[in-house]
């Protein structure tokens, strides 16, 4: 008997509960990717994400083939290639691990109704999160929007996962015979130019980095996670993003590393918070596909923006006159990473200083992110647009200055990420222009803060008033 597991987000053999059903019980199990066209075919392929997994792809190959079969990648629509393949070879049953961004879902509808009609079990898993949205509810059989009650719920369903049998015991031959095909390169895509510094790919990658996290940064979790000048995260994301490491290993892993040293507990818990985190938008975006088009609070669907095209461009550049925005900013450009306290004070400037659209940084970061993620993403700027589940009120707005100020006090990440400053007093570091003489290569701020954050109270205030 053969089977098919079709690769998505889900790039590494270990732990894959999807591949490893494809193997229960057949004799070979044919390994597909397919390059998806109508992905690919959109005007600005998000060069860093799409390099990455090449990569990531390239290490899966050889793990295959150094556990005896092959990875077959095709181009294409996958509506059309699978069920082609799978007439073409004589494929009894298809699997897959779910997706649940609205394209994803409709897209494997499509597939699983192609293939059904032709007679072809299909089976699909949960994988890529712990629980599934309709898994975690009220008592009144309703998703959860606000988060801390979402994680206890959460918590209260949660056991440890077993360690997984490795692939050795069970991962099956490929078919033989069948054309493999090649990971295209990068200038088969179109994206050999660009010049984000990666971290490095693949399943064996992100072992080590979440054994590296655990032995060295996790005790200090809890302090450090917010100083972006600091290791202090896990880096894990963009290995979380293509499935490089299940989460249930992440889970599993920080559990026995928490009972080995109960000093690190306090870390390591509040690191599970955040993935926690992930699974409360992974589940917003599945019971709510909505929000991937606007706001999760209808109130603030009307707020007037101003969406000035040259003061998105300096945001975008790093040019903004305001250090510690600028410096993530530069960051993200450089690596294709940025730290999540980061990330919230550059996503409140562009929306309520420089009165930007959130949709419009939205698509930016999923341009620039490697670990572009449409439900994380997409719940991180509607936090801090204030138009999310369980986001941040609007009337609290960060000050670009404070937060520099607060989670880089010495001022290193700014002077990493933006040499103008790098001989600037401290004093002055997240403020060059109010030293004597300013400061002749950077930038004066693009706008003054307290006129703006008045402006956008009352935008806001607008919104929700003509709502109501
Ligand atoms: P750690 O602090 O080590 O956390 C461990 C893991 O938990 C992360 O890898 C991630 O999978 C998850 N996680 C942590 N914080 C969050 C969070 N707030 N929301 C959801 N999951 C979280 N994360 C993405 O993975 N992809 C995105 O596209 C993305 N876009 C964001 C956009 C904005 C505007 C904001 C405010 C946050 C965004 N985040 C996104 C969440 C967060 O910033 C990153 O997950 C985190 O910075 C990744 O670094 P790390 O792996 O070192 O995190």
């Amino acid at each position: 008997m053969r089977a098919l597991h079709w690769f998505r987000s889900d790039l590494r053999l270990a732990d894959n509960t999807s591949l490893r059903a494809a193997c229960d019980g057949a004799e070979q199990v044919l390994a597909l990717f397919v390059f998806d066209r109508n992905l690919l075919g959109k005007s600005r392929p998000a060069a860093p994400r799409l390099r990455f997994m090449l990569r990531c792809l390239t290490q899966l190959s050889q793990r295959l083939e150094a556990h005896g079969s092959a990875l077959v990648v095709r181009e294409g629509d996958p509506a059309q290639i699978i069920p082609r393949l799978v007439e073409e070879i004589g494929v009894s049953r298809v699997s897959w691990n779910r997706d649940y961004s609205p394209y994803a879902k409709r897209r494997d509808a499509s597939v699983q109704r192609r293939l059904e009609k032709a007679g072809v079990r299909v089976d699909t898993f949960r994988d890529r999160v712990v629980f599934e949205g309709h898994e975690i509810e009220t008592q009144g059989g309703t998703p959860y929007t606000v988060f801390t009650p979402y994680k206890r719920a959460w918590y209260g369903k949660f056991e440890c996962p077993a360690a997984p049998r490795p692939p050795r015991d069970w991962l099956k031959p490929g078919v033989p015979g069948l054309e493999s095909g090649t990971v295209p390169s990068e200038s088969d895509l179109g994206i050999d130019r660009d010049r984000t510094e990666l971290p490095p790919a693949g399943e064996s990658a992100a072992g080590e980095r979440l054994q590296d996290f655990l032995e060295h940064d996790a005790a200090g979790y809890a302090e450090r996670r917010d100083l972006p000048a600091v290791e202090g995260t896990s880096r894990l994301s963009p290995y979380l993003r293509f499935g490089t490491i299940s989460i249930r290993s992440c889970l599993r892993m920080a559990l026995e590393a928490s009972g080995a040293d109960p000093g690190a507990g306090e870390g390591i818990a509040k690191w599970r918070d955040e993935l926690v985190w992930r699974e409360f938008y992974h589940a917003i975006l599945d019971r709510f596909p909505a929000v991937s088009r606007g706001p999760f609070r209808p109130e603030y669907a009307r707020v007037e923006w101003e969406n000035d095209e040259k003061l998105f461009a300096a945001w975008c550049d790093g040019r903004t006159g305001y250090p510690f925005v600028d410096a993530a900013m530069r960051q993200l450009n450089a690596t294709g990473w940025m730290h999540n306290r980061a990330r919230m004070v550059v996503a409140s400037f562009l929306t309520k200083d420089l009165l930007v659209d959130w949709r419009w940084g939205e698509r930016y970061f999923m341009q620039r992110l490697v670990d572009g993620d449409p439900a994380s993403n997409n719940g991180g700027w509607q936090w801090a647009a204030s138009t999310g589940t369980d986001a941040q009120p609007y009337f609290r707005i960060f000050n670009p200055v404070r937060q520099g100020e607060r989670f880089d006090p010495e001022g290193h990440y700014v002077r990493q990420w933006v040499p103008e400053l790098a001989e600037i007093p401290p004093k002055f570091v997240h403020q060059p222009w109010m030293m004597a003489g300013g400061t002749q290569e950077y930038p004066p701020p693009l706008v003054d803060h307290a006129e703006r954050r008045t402006e956008a109270l009352r935008r806001y205030k607008t919104a929700r008033n003509s709502a109501s």
